[in-house]
């Protein structure tokens, strides 16, 4: 997590002063505990490095910009700040359960496309995804 965090941020230009320490010390802390989003207990396999600001929107690699988060909402989450999915999230459990799920699974399969589709590579370069914002005017 840490290499491929400063390959990042060397890619992006952006501040790294994460030390090795640091990521240890966070992760440590954190498993066992509630992720902050699904209430889940996160754990070693299952744990993610995020950033409550993302990198893409100027947060920094920084120790009080690292949460520790499961790797599940980590990848819903993307490229939102931790307050966006956090109300996100807070709109979503309001839903019907069933619309609850599959509007979860919706956004975590989207993810995995993205992922695939080279989405996040291309949101990293600077480039927007070939995505047509409809909600952007309607606000
Ligand atoms: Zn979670």
């Amino acid at each position: 997590m840490w290499s491929g965090w400063k390959q990042a941020a060397a890619k992006l230009g952006a501040p790294f002063t994460l030390t090795v320490e640091e990521v240890r010390a966070k992760v440590e802390a954190a498993v066992g505990r509630p992720c902050r989003f699904c209430r889940e207990p996160i754990t070693l396999r299952e744990f993610s490095g995020d950033h409550q600001i993302p990198a893409s929107a100027g947060g920094a690699f920084a120790n009080d910009n690292l949460d520790i988060i499961c790797r599940r909402d980590n990848e819903i989450k993307g490229n939102m700040s931790t307050i966006e999915y956090s109300m996100l999230v807070a709109t979503v459990r309001t839903f019907r359960e069933e619309s609850r799920a599959d509007t979860f699974r919706r956004l975590r399969l989207g993810s995995k496309a993205m992922w695939s589709t080279g989405g996040w590579r291309d949101s990293k370069k600077g480039k927007k995804p070939e995505v047509v914002d409809v909600y952007a005017s309607k606000a």
